[in-house]
């Protein structure tokens, strides 16, 4: 099965509005050559409208980095699906690391918002992935699944065909730290399989599964190169548009 490859940028609380063309300008012009990658930056909420300007008529799609599972209401400071798709979002980051460690995101919540991106037409990369303590303490297993099992529950097959899996695991993000290619394929294959178990082994084989966490240039080939590793979400790398762009060419390659 062949899956196309997408990395995705994760801009998180550093890029300015002011800041956003250039840089969604300099990752189109040095991506422009690998039509067979899905090039997608998830930019802070108030940054989607200058990127969704800078992408028009290029290679790359715009993201967000968080939605609410309600469309509106009284819900102070949080931005709905439909509120990204009228600023010309396409994509949403779903249950990052750092929103479940400091902003009280739990794998319940997870569910809400990925099915709410879902229904509205988004991409949702749904992100899973353990702590240095839940792997030495052995929980690997039991963690991923949780986090598919619940954030994923009542999610169709059909749903399936409109998600992203970012397998981050959390003690490899902003550290320089990267999963070896082979301790990420092993997760990558345990939550494909885990998939298989949810919505059938034939859409399973559809969805892709990109690996966070330090990914650069110098390591992106050899990861990518793995079976089950579908893509990349980016965070520090995704700040430079030639470090991303390098990255983008290692999974053209592949
Ligand atoms: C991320 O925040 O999703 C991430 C993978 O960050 P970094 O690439 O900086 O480790």
């Amino acid at each position: 099965m062949s899956r196309r490859k997408i990395i995705a940028g994760n801009w998180k609380m550093n890029i300015k509005p002011s800041e956003t063309a250039a840089l969604v300008k300099g990752v189109a012009e040095a991506t422009k050559g690998f039509a067979n990658v899905e090039v997608v930056c998830c930019t802070p909420a108030i940054d989607v409208p200058a990127a969704v300007a800078a992408a028009a008529g290029t290679n790359v799609g715009i993201g967000a980095e968080n939605c609410h599972w309600k469309e509106s209401g009284a819900y102070t400071g949080e931005i709905s699906t439909g509120m990204l798709l009228d600023a010309g979002a396409k994509y949403v980051i779903i249950g990052h690391s750092e929103r479940r460690q400091y902003f009280g995101e739990t794998d319940e919540t997870v569910n809400l918002r990925a099915r709410a991106a879902i229904a509205a037409g988004l991409t949702a990369i749904v992100c899973v992935g353990e702590t240095l303590e839940e792997r030495e303490a052995g929980k690997l297993v039991e963690v991923i699944e949780r986090q598919m099992n619940v954030g994923l529950k009542d999610v169709t097959a059909a749903d399936c065909e409109k998600l992203v899996i970012a397998y981050e695991p959390v003690w490899a993000i902003g550290t320089g730290k990267t999963a070896t290619p082979d301790q990420a394929q092993e997760v990558h294959a345990l939550i494909r399989a885990t998939l298989a178990k949810l919505v059938g082994a034939e859409t399973a084989e559809k969805v892709r599964i990109q690996y966070g966490g330090s990914m650069k240039p110098g390591n992106a080939a050899e990861l990518l190169a793995k079976k089950d590793i579908d893509g990349g979400l980016i965070g520090g790398a995704a700040l430079k548009a030639a470090d991303f762009a390098g990255i983008v060419a290692a999974a053209a390659a592949e």
